[in-house]
């Protein structure tokens, strides 16, 4: 039997939760063999294939449903079709360490046992928030009865199912929160992870533009250290790199959101009323679900599209937005296609040697 994850529950709280209810020896081997330190793109593929979610679709809903990777992706440029870009078909990222110190609400635990019998980690309590956008209450980030943190060198996560020192996480004492910036926060962080609507990064950076300039210390705060720039800057940079992408039809490299996140929280009380001023802009508003069957397969001149059917098991190619601008760059770069290469027209001087491309795009499974 494989247990049901459970609505905003993390990934590895999830993992940690079969291994502690069935134990390691009775439980799949993709739970045994899930990584402690970093979570990379084939080991939430395996996650998401025993819930029956599977595929491209299955991996960017256990993204957006379970882990905090839709605080980068609801933000989407216009001519981006795929949820995660080429994620599915990359091994970069790391999705959820255990050296990011969990959290949770008392409130919330107290609730999920008296509803479910057992609770588990949610992952807007698994970042940097600091209170609980339902209940107000301040999260609890080390343990109440010894003060280890709930991550590497601490407690891991098996203490929300078992106990320390003979009690359990379910009786720490409850704080309220008394700082609304951090409720502000927290509530607006729990409408991005929730959002039903991709909003385009150009009208999104376009309305933040014109209220952050509204505002000189917000337009000059530096928003990160590391990178020395005012948040008006950031964002008017960006905004130019997108219009001019747009006009090009060339994908721009993707980019923090941290700083789009801080002139939202700096600019509006309200998530739904920076919404609304976003639609205004014009641009279309696409479901988030309606991105996740396709993934980026390759930026050459312009950017390469597969979008998996899964009624028909194939995967369908596109190249929606050609490139205006022609770079001559990739032209002869010897691709072999075993299955389907066209045969290239004879030019004078240097011929390309065909070669078997190393990663070829991953099977489609049929419904
Ligand atoms: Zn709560
Ligand atoms: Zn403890």
């Amino acid at each position: 039997m494989i247990l049901a994850i459970q609505p905003e529950e993390t990934v590895r709280s999830f993992v940690a939760r079969t291994l502690f209810i069935k134990g390691k020896h009775s439980s799949e081997e993709v739970f045994r063999k899930f990584p402690k330190n970093c979570a990379l793109r084939s080991d939430i593929v395996l996650i998401a294939e025993m819930q029956g979610w599977i595929g491209c679709y299955g991996f960017n809903k256990i993204l957006h449903k379970h882990t905090n990777y839709p605080l980068d992706e609801v933000f989407k440029n216009i001519q981006d079709i795929s949820y995660s870009r080429g994620e599915y078909i990359g091994d970069y990222y790391c999705y959820g360490s255990n050296r990011t110190p969990a959290g949770f609400c008392p409130i919330c635990v107290a609730d999920d046992i008296k509803r479910l019998g057992f609770s588990f980690w949610r992952r807007a309590h698994c970042c940097e928030l600091k209170v609980c956008a339902e209940h107000n209450v301040e999260l609890v980030k080390r343990c109440p009865y010894c003060d280890k943190p709930f991550c590497q060198g601490g407690h891991d996560l098996n203490v929300m199912w078992s106990a320390c020192e003979g009690q359990h996480l379910k009786g720490s004492s409850v704080t309220l929160n008394t700082d609304p910036f951090e409720l502000k926060k927290a509530q607006i962080f729990g409408e991005i992870l929730s959002a039903p609507c991709h909003l385009s990064e150009e009208a999104v950076l376009t309305v933040l533009d014109e209220k952050v300039n509204q505002d000189n210390n917000l337009k000059l705060r530096i928003w990160n250290s590391r990178y020395n720039q005012p948040l008006g800057y950031t964002i008017k940079r960006r905004l130019e790199i997108v219009k001019e992408a747009r006009f090009k039809n060339r994908l721009p490299h993707g980019e923090t959101t941290d700083f789009i996140i801080q002139a939202i929280l700096g600019t509006y009380e309200k998530f739904s009323d920076f919404v609304i001023d976003v639609k205004a802009y014009g641009d279309e508003t696409r479901p988030i679900e309606s991105l996740w069957s396709t993934y980026i397969s390759g930026h050459q001149e312009s950017t390469h599209f597969v979008e998996e059917n899964y009624d028909q098991g194939v995967g369908v190619w596109c190249c929606p937005f050609p490139a205006k601008d022609f770079l001559r760059m990739w032209d002869w770069r010897p691709v072999y296609y075993p299955c389907c290469s066209f045969e290239r027209p004879k030019r004078k001087g240097h011929q390309p040697r065909p070669e078997r491309v190393e990663n070829a795009p991953p099977g489609v499974q049929r419904r």
